[in-house]
């Protein structure tokens, strides 16, 4: 119903998927600066400040498609290092450029990083205050599995907060998005990761993605209330909020 893709041609998506990240771990934080223009630093700000983790010890989270573990890194830091977490990714090159991150800035105690699958998440159920998802949803599948695993892993009273890129309400910044996304991104990633189809790939599935309001219904649809999104940058990316109740 939201343009997710059929059972069929889930695995050969993750495949696709799963080769771009493997290709690209090492390179990948230096192609989210060149690629943002740096504003994926600030979208994931505003993604730890809407969260406010708790700075009270035993605050639990976790970091789905966490990759070179960037937002988990935020979230202990925004909670003065009382959080403890869990990043998991399916990609285990992604996961282990975020663990040797994690060592040399001394976080190593408070994360642990899992090899997992988003839609099928090898996690107890209620275990979690927090659910974080950062550019990672639109990778997966079968969006509709991924959301029902958050909802089971939080605890009742947790927080599902999602950060992605979506759908430009301003009238030229789309069109000037278009043209940076369609044209500038895969020539970036030809430059520097000698890579031109892979980004290509990754700019496809932006523009496939469900907008704001169709990815609101989703995320109420798997059993979250207090559903809400912030645009940020215009509709570049949007955050989604939802509850446990
Ligand atoms: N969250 C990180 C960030 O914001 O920098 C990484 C985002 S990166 C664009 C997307 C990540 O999603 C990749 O690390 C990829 O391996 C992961 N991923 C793709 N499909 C997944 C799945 N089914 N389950 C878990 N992770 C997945």
């Amino acid at each position: 119903t939201y343009g997710f893709e059929s059972v069929g041609g889930a695995s050969e998506k993750q495949a696709r998927v799963n080769e771009v990240f493997h290709r690209v771990a090492e390179r990948y934080d230096l192609m989210n600066d060149l690629m943002s223009g740096g504003l994926h630093r600030i979208w994931k700000s505003a993604m730890v400040s809407w969260l406010a983790p708790s700075k009270r010890p035993g605050w639990r989270f976790v970091d789905v498609a966490g990759g070179t573990g960037d937002i988990a890194f935020r979230i202990v830091e925004a909670s003065n290092g009382a959080a403890t977490g869990t990043v998991l990714d399916i990609n285990g090159s992604m996961l282990a450029v975020g663990a040797e991150r994690a060592e040399k800035r001394k976080l190593s105690d408070n994360l642990t990083f899992v090899e997992g699958n988003a839609e099928s998440l090898d996690l107890p159920d209620s275990a979690f205050d927090a659910y974080t998802i950062a550019f990672g949803i639109r990778n997966v599948p079968r969006i509709d599995l991924a959301l029902a695993e958050a909802f089971r892993v939080l605890k009742p009273g947790g927080r599902f907060l999602c950060l992605e890129f979506s759908e430009v309400d301003l009238p030229v910044l789309d069109k000037l998005y278009e043209a940076w996304s369609f044209k500038a991104i895969p020539a970036i990633g030809k430059v520097v990761a000698g890579d031109r189809e892979s980004y290509e790939y990754l700019v496809e599935s932006i523009r496939r993605f469900p907008n704001q309001a169709n990815f609101e219904t989703a995320i109420r649809q798997a059993g979250f209330e207090r559903v809400t999104h912030r645009n940020l940058s215009g509709g570049i990316a949007a955050m989604h909020s939802g509850w446990k109740l």
